[in-house]
C-alpha cells in the first residue's frame, strides 16, 4: 500500500497541479488540512482534491475559512486571507469544508495516525524537538503523520534517543526525493510539508509518499510555475506578502 501524503496545499492550484505530475504511484491519497486559506485558487483547489478520493483531515483555515471559529486568533494577514476566501467560496465548497473531521485520522488497517496540527491539539505547532516530546510519549500509534508548520520532516524517539529528521537535498530547484527507512522499535511524527505554501527555506512545494510494504517514507520538492501563483494572489487583491514568501520559502 502506498499513500501520497499532502498537506497544506492553500489553494495554490500551480503548486499542487505539479506535484500531482511528479508523484509517483500510489493507492491512496491522504491529505492532512489547510487545502484553502493564503492562496487564490480555492474553488479550483477543491475540486482537484475531491476528485483524488483523498482520505481528509481538517486543517484550522479550513474551520475558519467556511466560517467556523478561529478567525480571531489568526495575524491580520491571514485574517484578510481568510475573509477573501469565504467570499469567494462556492456554497457547495464551504458546506464540503464544513463537514471536514478533526484528526486524529487512522487509515483502515495501518498503524498510522493522521492530524493536521500536534495528535494531542489541532491547533499546536510541533516546530522544535521540546513541541514533538510530549506528543511523542503519549500517542499510542507508531506511525504519526502530521502538517501546520510547513516545515518538511519530523521527529522520532526509541524511548532514549530522541532524532530530529530533515531531508537534505543537492538542489533548490529540480525534482528530488530523499527517502528514509522505518525502523523497528521508533515512533515517528512525520510532515510531508505544505504543497503550496512552504516555509522551510525552500520554495518548491513539498509532499511525501509513505511505502508500507517497503516501511519507507519519501520525501519530495518539485519545482512548479510560482510566478503564475504570485501573479493569481496580486490580481485577487490579496495581501502582496503571500506572493513574495512563495518564491522566498518563508
Ligand atoms: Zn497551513
Amino acid at each position: 500500500m502506498r499513500a501520497l501524503i499532502l498537506s497544506d496545499i492553500h489553494a495554490n492550484l500551480e503548486a499542487l497541479e505539479a506535484v500531482l505530475a511528479a508523484a509517483p504511484a500510489h493507492d491512496v491519497v491522504w491529505n492532512l488540512g489547510d487545502v484553502v486559506g493564503y492562496g487564490a485558487s480555492p474553488n479550483e483547489v477543491i475540486d482537484r482534491v475531491r476528485a483524488l478520493g483523498s482520505m481528509f483531515v481538517r486543517g484550522n483555515h479550513d474551520r475558519v475559512c467556511s466560517g467556523l471559529p478561529g478567525i480571531d486568533d489568526f495575524n491580520p494577514i491571514a485574517g484578510r486571507a481568510a475573509r477573501w476566501t469565504q467570499c469567494v467560496l462556492s456554497a457547495e465548497h464551504i458546506a464540503w469544508l464544513r463537514q471536514l473531521a478533526t484528526g486524529p485520522m487512522m487509515p483502515d488497517g495501518l498503524h498510522v495516525a493522521c492530524t493536521h496540527g500536534s495528535p494531542l491539539d489541532e491547533d499546536a505547532y510541533i516546530l522544535s524537538m521540546r513541541d514533538a516530546w510530549q506528543p511523542l510519549a503519549k500517542v499510542q500509534t507508531r506511525i504519526n503523520f502530521f502538517g501546520h508548520t510547513h516545515l518538511q520532516g519530523g521527529f522520532a524517539t526509541n524511548g532514549e534517543e530522541w532524532f530530529k529528521l530533515v531531508p537534505d537535498y543537492a538542489t533548490h530547484h529540480e525534482a528530488e526525493e530523499y527517502e528514509i527507512q522505518l525502523r523497528d522499535g521508533v515512533r515517528y511524527l512525520l510532515n510531508p510539508g505544505s504543497v503550496g505554501q512552504p516555509r522551510d527555506g525552500d520554495w518548491r512545494p513539498a509532499f511525501a509518499l509513505y511505502d508500507d510494504a517497503r516501511r519507507t517514507v519519501g520525501f519530495y520538492r518539485v519545482p512548479y510555475d510560482v510566478r503564475l501563483a504570485q501573479m493569481r494572489i496580486v490580481r485577487a487583491g490579496l495581501p502582496d506578502r503571500l506572493a513574495t514568501r512563495l518564491r522566498d520559502g518563508r
